[in-house]
């Protein structure tokens, strides 16, 4: 069997963000509104300051205002939930993206609670969630499940009806919402997790695979379906060859897997790309319903 094509969300990724830059030219000609983003970061963890950063590129990038707030780390829950309420008031504000994990001493849930769901542009607030489960229409769906659906209609066509698919991981953030939209897509979805039964098995059966858990390369090649669909959103850094040297890997044994998928994405270069694209689109769509105007398709 000839290897597994292999996804480009880079490219992919590329020709999105292109999309959202133009429809951001659009809404400033129409309605004279330019989409603003505020990124809220408070302490100094190293990879959330990568995060944060390249977010706050791509908005610039792409002709948006990027509100940058980068917070103390031992800066109150009070004092944020302070902040917030300001975002939340002012209009050039569109999105409010808090960057997790936030410090101990500051309750999560509180905090994206607090954002009003209109400008919740990660989608994490429960009246989004809720929208999205009950398929109502204006829900803001989580960055990277929404990017990994993109994928997979970009490498199956639209009509994902019958297929089955598993979920691998049962988060708010990404198993859950990407189960939702499998489901909305018409497959037969199954959501495996720490205490499901002969997981192997389970994936085995699965047209679409989702692996999305956090353990490097868990999903062996032999868990997957000949020709199955696998997308792999697990980023995880291991020692590498070279003494002292890490490098990424996802949640799937990528060189085991393309020999047996009939199509996957790589890590890096796959789903993590997507993310940041649909972050920028998310923040598109908010400011053009705040605006009156048509939200892009
Ligand atoms: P969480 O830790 O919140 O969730 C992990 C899920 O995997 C849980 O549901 C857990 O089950 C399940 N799980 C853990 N271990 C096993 C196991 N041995 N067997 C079966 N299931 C298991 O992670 P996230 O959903 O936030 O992220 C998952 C991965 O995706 C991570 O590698 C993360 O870095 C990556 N990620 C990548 C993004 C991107 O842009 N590409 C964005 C967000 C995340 P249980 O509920 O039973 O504990």
């Amino acid at each position: 069997m000839a290897d597994a094509t292999i996804i480009d969300g880079k490219a992919f990724a590329a020709g999105l963000r292109a999309r959202v830059a133009e429809g951001v030219t659009a809404l400033k000609a129409s309605h004279g509104v330019t989409p603003g983003l505020a990124v809220v970061l408070v302490g100094e963890d190293p990879a959330s300051q990568v995060y944060v950063r390249s977010k706050e590129r791509a908005l610039v990038e792409l002709g948006m205002n990027s509100f940058d707030h980068h917070e103390p780390a031992d800066m109150g829950e009070a004092d944020l939930l302070a902040l917030i309420d300001r975002l939340n008031a002012d209009p050039a504000v569109h999105g409010i993206l808090v960057q997790l994990p936030l410090p101990r001493h500051i309750d999560t849930q509180k905090v994206l609670a607090r954002i009003v769901p209109e400008k919740d542009a990660d989608g994490f607030h429960v009246v989004n969630a809720g929208l999205l489960a009950t398929g109502s229409p204006g829900a803001i769906v989580p960055c990277t499940p929404l990017g990994s659906l993109l994928l997979i209609r970009d490498t199956l066509g639209r009509d994902l009806k019958g297929k089955r698919a598993l979920v691998l991981g049962r988060s708010n953030i990404v198993g859950k919402p990407m189960a939702q939209l499998l489901l909305q897509a018409d497959c037969t979805v199954t959501i495996a997790h720490s205490r499901t039964a002969d997981l192997p098995g389970e994936c085995r059966r699965a047209d679409i695979l989702v692996a999305a858990v956090g353990r490097p390369e868990m999903v062996r090649g032999d868990w997957i379906k000949p020709g199955a669909t696998v997308i792999d959103v697990g980023i995880n850094r291991v020692p590498a060859a070279e003494p002292g040297k890490t490098r990424l890997v996802g949640d799937v044994a990528f060189d085991e897997a393309v020999k047996v998928a009939g199509a996957i994405t790589p890590v890096p270069g796959g789903v993590g790309p997507m993310t940041i694209a649909c972050l920028m689109l998310n923040t598109l769509a908010a400011a053009c319903r705040a605006a009156g105007a048509p939200v892009p398709a």
